[in-house]
């Protein structure tokens, strides 16, 4: 059996070689992005020095801002420890730029599970939820091609409409993650007809993925979570905003206070990991996407589906695999789990999640808890039963979990 599955492994490799070249191009130009904005602003260890109180003048966090929006090519960025995670930055986000008797309308159809509380749905509409605070909200489905209907986004308009929000990575849905360059007729159509609606990028799990990001392609504003791709694996914690100075300058006044904004904040801590982890992120995410393309090609020489298919271009690192059946979905997460630096020893098994609609399988052996740019592997239970497969901070690790979660799959009967 061993001796099959690192067989299988082997010619996987063999047949993505050129795919790999491609990724390990991209991370070269991205880390020499990085690296030129770095010296630029000048980076050293003062940079890195906790800061207590009110944080004025906190040139550690003020510098690691200016080096995102430089990186995003944004007038702009609110950059912090203290914002909870990806949901807590879009919630941020949304709530910065909408006013009471305003509309959102969604151009990917319905957002990541853990928006539709922040929004406010019929099912679901916690205290404090856009619904109540009077935002309303629209939602437009992606063409069956994948790709964002401009006709429908165009009707779906209304006079209340003051912000468009698009979503680059599929979630949990079984849809192709759009590339940058996918927003640039959204943000023109939007600029062009609606003057001063802003258009928004849920931009989680794409970050580094290409040479370029949605702000190159007139997204206003884009969000993305730290312990995602940006935090290249090191950053503990955060989330970012990145866009135009009116935009992230009305997100910052949400975070701390009207008129007060990035000014404050201070982080008893040091920002070595978010400087570090940026620095790491172009690197971090090749290994993440050639452990995804390793998983889609030998599931696909299973017969299996994955999307994005072994041969197509990727647009964030999310990897998701139809398993087919419940048996398999659960022994694929196990393997994962077993296989991890972190908690090997708990076994997954599917629970009601906060903010998901299904039951969900997780595997997630973390050096930062929860942190899906380490390898993780996730999936709601209802039919075809698809794993959401990604991360990884090295690729080593990634084939290693792959070959032992065939081999739970194989030692369980689920295939
Ligand atoms: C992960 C993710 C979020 C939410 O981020 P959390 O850090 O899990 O709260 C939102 N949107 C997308 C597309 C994501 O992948």
């Amino acid at each position: 059996m061993e001796n099959t599955i690192e067989q299988m492994i082997q010619r996987a490799e063999e047949e993505l070689k050129g795919a790999f070249s491609e990724l390990e191009a991209i991370e070269e130009k991205r880390t020499r992005q990085v690296l030129d904005v770095f010296r630029e602003h000048q980076v050293s260890y003062r940079h890195f020095a906790p800061t207590t109180g009110y944080g004025y003048d906190d040139v550690g966090r003020d510098t690691l801002e200016e080096i995102y929006a430089d990186i995003f090519h944004t007038e702009a960025a609110l950059m912090r420890p203290h914002i909870a995670s990806g949901t807590a930055a879009l919630s941020l986000t949304l709530f910065g730029l909408t006013k009471p008797g305003e509309r959102i309308l969604s151009a990917t159809g319905l957002p990541y599970d853990t928006l539709l509380g922040i929004i406010g749905t019929e099912e679901d509409t916690p205290p404090g939820s856009l619904k109540e605070m009077g935002v309303g909200f629209d939602c437009v489905e992606l063409t069956p091609e994948g790709k964002i209907d401009l006709d429908a986004v165009e009707r779906a308009m209304t006079p209340q409409t003051s912000l468009v929000i698009a979503q680059r990575s599929r979630g949990y849905a079984w849809r192709p993650s759009l590339m940058p360059e996918a927003f640039e007729p959204l943000t023109r159509l939007i600029h062009e007809k609606f003057p001063g609606v802003r258009v928004m990028v849920d931009n989680c799990y794409g970050e580094f993925v290409r040479e370029k990001e949605p702000t190159d392609f007139g997204a206003d504003v884009c969000v993305g979570s730290l312990i995602k791709n940006p935090g290249g694996g090191i950053a503990p914690t955060g989330g970012y905003i990145v866009g135009k100075k009116d935009a992230v300058d009305r997100v910052a006044y949400r975070l701390t206070a009207p008129g007060l904004g990035r000014e404050l904040g201070s982080y008893a801590g040091d920002y070595r990991p978010w400087y570090q982890g940026l620095f790491m992120a172009p690197h971090t995410v090749c290994q993440a996407i050639k452990t995804a393309l390793l998983a889609s090609r030998l599931f696909e020489n299973l017969g299996l589906k994955a999307s994005p298919a072994s041969t197509e271009s990727r647009a964030d690192i999310i990897q998701a695999i139809q398993m087919q059946t419940p048996e398999r979905l659960v022994a694929f997460c196990q393997g994962i789990q077993m296989a991890s630096p972190i908690d090997s020893m708990a076994l997954p098994e599917p629970w009601d999640m906060p903010g998901y609609e299904d039951q969900v399988v997780m595997a997630a052996g973390t050096f930062v808890a929860g942190a899906s740019i380490e390898l993780s592997c996730d999936g709601p239970m209802r039919a075809p039963y698809t794993a959401y497969m990604q991360g990884g901070l090295t690729y080593t690790h990634g084939r290693i979990a792959l070959a032992e979660a065939l081999r739970r799959m194989v030692d369980s009967g689920a295939i």
